[in-house]
């Protein structure tokens, strides 16, 4: 039973002494005054209890304050909270072991930070200094972080400020087979096919040609003939679990390595098993990246972060002093070791596929049956669900109609994301020990929650 301050207190306190913007990511009417957690479930203040199916944006990974984590953190804060990487020290040795054991050759030398900006930071820094080039291309529509040098990787308007941001960052066409001109059914990867045809011939794929022509534009008329890297999440997370056209980002990783860059895959929302089908998303996209960046799930929630390279670009790195003071304490390592362990003894990767193909198979059934769902998209527990006006415009659901239908399925019980460049797509990524019940009772929530929608329009 919850005897803290109380929810009138809070609300005075964020308006005086809290950053204000924060509440605008969810921007509910009536707030959630989260209180306690465990595994796939939040409570409230009032004891009321939520299927939490957004996971504060995919970074709890094997469940709220997991039994086993938690005990590891536990174990470990008794021993020893603190000290940096310049003593040596067991936690950090067996969690760099085990998080490179965990990626393909040649990505063996593990920088560990304290959030997916500060690693992409990291990285952008790493690919120039090897590379001996400056430009950075990203998708529109990205998010990478929103430190100076990252708002630049990051494009969506929201999250930019009026400075001068990301000197060197250009960001190219997002081939987004649903929202873009170009793709449709059996363009990306996904259990659930797009509404349209793609058009495509048996064996080329008209979207990917666009999206690599558009691309090539870029490369022609934005950067230098020589560039320092490309970033790319295997699935745009902030952007709306956007997939692109298959062997896209094969054919992009090979006509950046031919202008000199290095390719960086953002695994920040899309590691740790969530697409299902691979522990990487870069996997399902068969590329084997130069660096991969890593956070929020790499410590189911504890501040964490990474970026994994290869021994030639951190050669290149060596020149300087690099140093964090947090980055790797021995508190996040424990937990982040455990969260390795516990995804494999927990089975999380399989059910992400199993949870996350049955949500997404049933979810297209709604869409079927509704106006107003115009995709659902995504791989594992990486879901998107683009909301529309009709299907035939495909254009974004207003702001204030995605507001009410998100509202209500809160009220309902269950906890979603809206994201989107337009705001427009509701976003599942829970914890990744949700079961076929949980996955039930959403389906009968969100059916309800447009039905109600539909009825009152
Ligand atoms: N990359 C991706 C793909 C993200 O979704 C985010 C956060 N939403 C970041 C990087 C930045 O991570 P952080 O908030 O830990 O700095």
């Amino acid at each position: 039973e919850y005897k803290g301050m109380s929810k009138e207190r809070m609300m005075e306190i964020r308006r005086l002494n809290c950053n204000p913007m924060t509440m605008k990511v969810t921007s509910y009417k009536k707030p959630v005054f989260v209180h306690q957690g465990f595994m796939q479930w939040l409570w409230d203040v009032d004891g009321k209890r939520y299927l939490d199916l957004f996971a504060g944006v995919a970074t709890v990974s094997v469940g709220h304050c997991h039994p086993k984590v938690t005990a590891a953190a536990e174990h470990q804060l008794r021993r020893l909270w603190h000290t940096t990487n310049i003593y040596i020290f067991p936690t950090l040795h067996e969690y760099c072991e085990k998080l490179a054991s965990h990626l393909p050759d040649p990505l063996k030398v593990v920088y560990l930070t304290n959030s997916g900006s500060e690693a992409n930071d990291l990285a952008m820094l790493m690919a120039r200094l090897h590379t001996g080039n400056f430009d950075i291309i990203t998708f529109r529509g990205s998010y990478h972080g929103g430190s100076l040098q990252t708002m630049g990787l990051t494009s969506n308007a929201a999250y930019k400020y009026p400075i001068a941001n990301g000197l060197g960052c250009t960001n190219t066409m997002c081939p987004d087979v649903f929202g873009g001109p170009w793709g449709g059914s059996h363009c990306r990867d996904s259990p659930v096919q797009t509404i349209r045809d793609c058009g495509c011939a048996q064996d080329q794929c008209m979207a990917h040609d666009q999206y690599i022509g558009q691309l090539k534009e870029t490369f022609a008329t934005s950067v230098p003939s020589q560039i320092a890297a490309f970033f790319g999440e295997p699935i745009q997370g902030v952007g709306g679990a956007v997939q692109y056209p298959k062997n896209y980002l094969k054919e992009a990783y090979k006509l950046v390595r031919e202008r000199g860059g290095v390719c960086i895959a953002d695994e920040v929302q899309t590691g740790f098993g969530r697409t299902g089908t691979h522990f990487w998303g870069f996997q399902g996209h068969d590329v084997i990246p130069d660096m991969v960046t890593m956070a929020k799930g790499i410590g189911n929630g504890f501040p964490m972060g990474a970026v994994v390279t290869t021994p030639e670009i951190a050669a290149s790195f060596a020149k300087g002093v690099h140093f964090n003071t947090f980055g790797g304490n021995p508190v996040a390592c424990a937990v982040a070791s455990s969260v390795l362990d516990t995804i494999k003894e927990d089975g999380t990767q399989q059910i992400s596929l199993n949870v996350g193909t049955y949500l997404m198979m049933e979810m297209a059934k709604l869409r079927d049956k509704y106006e107003i769902i115009g995709d659902v998209r995504g791989k594992g527990l990486q879901i998107g669900v683009e909301m529309v006006k009709d299907k035939a415009s495909r254009d974004p659901l207003p702001p204030e109609s995605i507001a009410e239908i998100f509202e209500d399925i809160k009220d309902m019980g269950v906890l979603i994301g809206k994201g989107g460049v337009y705001g427009q797509t509701f976003h599942i990524k829970p914890p990744m020990c949700i079961t076929m019940e949980d996955a039930d009772f959403f389906l009968a929530v969100f059916n309800k929650a447009i039905h109600n929608y539909m009825e009152r329009r």
